[in-house]
């Protein structure tokens, strides 16, 4: 499958890797929206986005917020950060492989959507 984060998964493409375990990848997003602005995935393609979710891969998703939390300890996001996924065209989804945007290191935007 030609997918950009299976590929940073595979480590064929470089990335700035902020957390790894066998079956997460977090590492820096190359276009930041915020500060810290970090993207969590699971390194198998699990699920092309949220709308994708189901009991079988469910595990994995609650995992990959476990990491969630502990990155934002981490990176020190004590006052606050936001997770967000874009599923789908309206929601301007760019990359087939789920995944979980951390922003924070400073107020973010009030407005969400
Ligand atoms: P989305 O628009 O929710 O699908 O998010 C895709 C994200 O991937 C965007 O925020 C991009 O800036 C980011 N992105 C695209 N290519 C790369 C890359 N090679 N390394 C890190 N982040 C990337
Ligand atoms: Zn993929």
């Amino acid at each position: 499958m030609d997918c950009l984060f299976c590929k940073i998964a595979a480590g064929e493409i470089p990335s700035t890797k902020v957390y790894e375990d066998e079956t997460v990848l977090a590492f820096k997003d190359i276009n930041p929206m915020a500060p810290v602005h970090i993207l969590v995935i699971p390194k198998e393609h699990i699920a092309d986005s949220a709308a994708d979710i189901t009991p079988e891969n469910s595990a994995t998703v609650a995992h990959i917020f476990e990491i969630i939390a502990k990155i934002a300890r981490e990176q020190g996001l004590d006052n606050g950060f936001r997770v967000v996924t874009n599923s789908g065209e309206d929601a301007l989804q760019t990359v087939s492989h789920i995944h979980f945007h951390i922003l924070g290191g400073g107020r973010l935007q009030e407005k969400l959507g």
